[in-house]
């Protein structure tokens, strides 16, 4: 009897063995349901092999076929094994990311027609001519004859990234091939689905997120599938996409962090994308502002080729003018500063629009007694509790704790709280008292919850309804808002304390991006920055938008220290109910890893277990081990070595995971 050898979606690093009922058509890809434990769950496929090594009474036959999907291709499948094996993922996990939604049982929703979308071309926008720049750009990433190739389009705010991107879609799309746009989560808006249409007229194109309802997601991953749709836009998950006819990825915001899936089965989508496109000898071309540290390195050693838009691309537009202007200003009202408050004001006379950005949402993000020093913290983490104030509530950003505010301190009985610090709702009340008559629009994730509030905001601002924006970065990124003039940036600074490495290369391309949002039209942008640190490296270059400045300064210490991308990182992370259990697992694994490390050379190192950045959350106690090697193959090796004791090692009442290259180990 044959057996096929199934990837199944737990937690275990290792593929499970069932065998073939007669009659059932199964093969190398095929997606099949099967009995695991009590739950019945879909698997795929990998190989069909004529004996296992479990004797045949503990062997389940698989279940059935699931008719509604094709047999996933090769590439696919390649894939699956590639995050597994590099991000040291449990291999089943990481076949599951290849599935689209599908119902525990027969899904409703399976073998529905696809619902592939053709989008019409757009009426009153030109289709754009590329400049020079652009023109030179779009050759040189799309390789004659169609191959493999990295290019890091370089080119800052407004520069016409997306052009090129478009263009080089139509141009794959001519050749009867598909393409593949993958975007950071925000950037999803209907402005790029009009901008698509208008360099895309005609063309069928499908999206990919996790906000689609689960069939519509299934129709366009079918559609994907059959080479229906010749385009497909989506956010990380969609790097999994079936594309028969591949013929170009691009990649926007390379750097943003959005591509790294933070939970589940860990991976970087702009990573996963090379990789594909490497398999398949397709270009890839990655753009960016501000290219990860990573990029830059790469096309700095020219193993990428360097491709750079240094203009803004619309007629009379120019990158705006970056001031630094105190933050402790005697003249200060509601955290607003008087440069602030008078370039707002200019602004409202000529009725041209303002955007304040402050990365953090709620009124305050902390409640503190004067009296007696007592802080408003989280129950279930160590952290504040932030002061939502319409909503009359205290709540954990961390794990979604919610209680009433206080009338008065529980410790010492003041009733006079005081919310420190400021949040978008607090700067929007502000707004509103300072500028009476002024149209005050706050957009952050509570403001937008509501289904289609985020689309209803955007034809307000884009139809002159909104004199003052204020914001986080749902505003920072990828809009394009003509009679915006103005941004302020406040409460940046904390940025600079991180313990995190990367912090700062976070910080400058979050404010290059925010700034990016000033004069994209003919009116000309300015930015006021208030900042306790007008000497701090990052904002002499965000005041030239000098980003190759501030790179090559980054790039040199992180040489020195060994750090990305010199050396490479993985942490393991872990989690559970009481302290001692994460510190007694974590010190066996540092010491497992210190031998391990020893015995192969030294080419990693293995720190001492600390307590993570948000030490408890949601009553977790949370700690890390670092692991830095110079090599990446040493590391690999390691890891795969690593992660076999600490499947031995750890307790059931301890939660760890393994992450390569972690986003932010602070
Ligand atoms: P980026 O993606 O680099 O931020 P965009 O592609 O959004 O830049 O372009 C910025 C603005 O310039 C958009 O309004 C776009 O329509 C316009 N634009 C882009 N390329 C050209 C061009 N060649 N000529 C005129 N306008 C252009
Ligand atoms: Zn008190
Ligand atoms: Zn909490």
């Amino acid at each position: 009897v044959a057996i096929a050898r199934i990837a199944v979606p737990v937690a275990a690093n290792r593929l499970f063995d069932y065998w073939l009922p007669a009659g059932l058509q199964v093969e190398s890809g095929s997606v099949v349901r099967v009995a695991f434990g009590r739950r019945r769950v879909h698997g795929v496929v990998t190989e069909i092999v004529r004996s296992s090594e479990l004797s045949p009474d503990r062997i389940l036959p698989v279940q059935e076929v699931v008719e509604a999907l094709p047999v996933l291709p090769g590439d696919l499948r390649a894939l699956a094994q590639f995050v597994a094996a590099y991000y040291q993922q449990p291999i089943g996990q990481c076949f599951a990311q290849l599935l689209p939604p599908l119902g525990a049982k027969r899904g409703r929703s399976e073998g529905r027609r696809a619902d592939v979308v053709a989008v019409e071309a757009v009426k009153g926008l030109e289709v754009i001519e590329l400049n020079t720049d652009q023109r030179r750009a779009l050759d040189a990433a799309l390789p004659r004859p169609p191959s493999f190739a990295v290019s890091l389009l370089q080119g800052v705010t407004g520069s016409g990234k997306t052009e090129v991107y478009l263009a080089a879609a139509a141009r794959v799309i001519r050749e009867d091939r598909q393409a593949l746009f993958l975007v950071p989560e925000i950037h999803l808006t209907p402005q790029l689905e009009q901008r698509i249409a208008a360099a895309l007229p005609g063309v069928r194109v499908v999206t990919l997120h996790s906000a689609l309802g689960a069939g519509k997601r299934l129709g366009h991953w079918l559609a994907a599938a059959r080479g229906e749709a010749q385009l497909v836009v989506g956010t990380r998950l969609a790097v999994f996409a079936p594309l028969p006819r591949l013929g170009l990825i691009a990649v926007d915001e390379e750097h943003d962090t959005s591509f790294r899936q933070q939970d589940g089965v860990r991976y970087n989508a702009r990573d996963v994308a090379i990789y594909r496109a490497r398999l398949r000898d397709v270009p890839v071309l990655l753009g960016s502002a501000t290219p990860s540290l990573e990029s830059y390195a790469q096309a700095q050693r020219g193993r990428y080729r360097w491709l750079r838009l240094s203009q803004r691309a619309k007629a009379r537009a120019a990158l705006p003018s970056v001031q630094l202007v105190p933050n402790r200003d005697p003249g200060s009202l509601e955290g607003l500063g008087s440069s602030l408050r008078a370039a707002i004001a200019e602004r409202l006379a000529r009725r041209e629009q303002s955007l304040l950005f402050v990365n953090r949402r709620g009124f305050a993000p902390s409640l503190l007694c004067v009296a007696c020093g007592w802080k408003a913290m989280c129950p279930r983490c160590a952290a504040r509790l932030v002061v939502h104030r319409e909503a009359a509530a205290l709540r954990c950003h961390h794990c979604g704790h919610n209680e009433r505010i206080p009338a008065g301190c529980p410790d010492c009985g003041n009733r006079d709280l005081f919310p420190l610090g400021f949040g978008t709702q607090r700067l929007e009340r502000a707004l509103g008292q300072l500028f009476p008559g002024a149209r005050v629009m706050r957009v952050d994730r509570d403001s937008t919850r509501r289904r289609g509030a985020f689309a209803a905001m955007f034809r307000a601002i884009t139809s002159g309804d909104v004199d003052i924006l204020v914001g986080t970065q749902m505003l920072a990124k990828g809009h394009d808002f003509a009679r915006l003039t103005l941004v302020g940036i406040l409460g940046c600074d904390n940025a600079l304390y991180s313990a995190d490495f990367r912090a700062t290369e976070r910080l400058f391309a979050l404010l290059e991006q925010v700034a990016g949002r000033a004069g994209r039209g003919a009116l000309p942008g300015e930015v006021l920055v208030q900042t306790d640190f007008p000497e701090h490296p990052l904002f002499a270059a965000l005041v030239d938008h000098d980003y190759d400045r501030f790179a090559e300064a980054l790039l040199a210490e992180r040489r020195s220290l060994g750090l990305p991308p010199f050396g490479h990182l993985a942490l393991l992370a872990a989690e559970a109910t009481s302290r001692a259990a994460v510190n007694s697992f974590l010190e066996r694994a540092a010491a497992r890893g210190n031998a391990l490390a020893t015995a192969h050379g030294k080419h990693c190192e293995v720190f001492p277990p600390v307590a993570a950045a948000l030490a408890r959350r949601a009553g977790m106690e949370r700690g890390q081990v670092l692991v830095q090697a110079s090599e990446r193959r040493a590391l690999q090796n390691f890891l795969a070595r690593w992660r076999e004791d600490l499947e031995r090692l750890g307790p059931r009442t301890v939660r760890w995971s393994l992450e390569v290259d972690p986003p932010a180990v602070g």
